[in-house]
């Protein structure tokens, strides 16, 4: 197992979890994660428990980890150290044109964030070049269009990209991995190889 750290801040750990089996079987410690359904219900955790249906979770208590495992959906984590928030996000195609990370964004702001203040990690996702729809006009909204490419491909990491600055999130408190997953053999991706496996992206607050 490698471990690929953010710097989210002093008080944060958060990082990705590169790994040769599924995730659950390598990792090293406790974690809450979630049995993903590609929706944008978010739920906030106040200790580490079984597995919890939800693509998002929040916490305000140190200690507890939450894990989004991925092979090709964008696994983001967001912090806001000073107001003692962070926040795991899995963001498929359904869920990141549903909105789910704005939506992450302002729950954290209700707990006390600030949006400008955040600082934000982003892991390992299908990149553009291999993330062909089928019917792309009629799988994504339409606000969304404008990231559909001639070839049916649609530039995920745009829309993301896009949503992060309208929510007020600034560009230099981004860590991008900016890897496709499908290109790259050192990580999982359902698109190339069809199976169960997943990589994780953790957060935590330490303080
Ligand atoms: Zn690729």
């Amino acid at each position: 197992m490698r471990f690929l750290p953010f710097s989210l801040g002093a008080g944060v750990e958060a990082g990705v979890l590169q790994v040769e089996r599924d995730v659950l079987e390598e990792l090293p410690f406790q974690v809450q994660w979630l049995n993903q359904v590609h929706g944008t219900e978010i739920l906030e955790i106040e200790s580490m428990g079984p597995a919890l249906t939800a693509d998002a979770m929040v916490t305000r208590v140190p200690g507890v980890r939450l894990l989004i495992k991925t092979a090709d959906c964008i696994p983001v984590v967001l912090a806001d150290e000073e107001a003692g928030v962070v926040a795991a996000v899995h963001a498929g195609w359904r869920g990141l044109t549903a909105d789910i990370v704005p939506l992450v964004v302002a729950r954290m702001v209700e707990l006390g964030a600030v949006a400008e203040r955040l600082t934000v990690g982003i892991g390992p996702s299908l990149g553009v070049e291999c993330s062909e729809f089928s019917d792309p006009r009629v799988e994504i909204p339409a606000k969304y269009h404008w990231a559909i490419r001639a070839d049916k491909h649609v530039d995920l990491w745009a829309i993301l990209e896009r949503q992060l600055r309208e929510a007020g999130v600034s560009e230099g408190r981004v860590e991008w991995m900016r890897v496709c997953t499908c290109c790259s053999p050192e990580w999982f991706s359902w698109r190339r190889d069809h199976d169960a496996r997943r990589f994780g992206t953790w957060i935590e607050l330490t303080r």
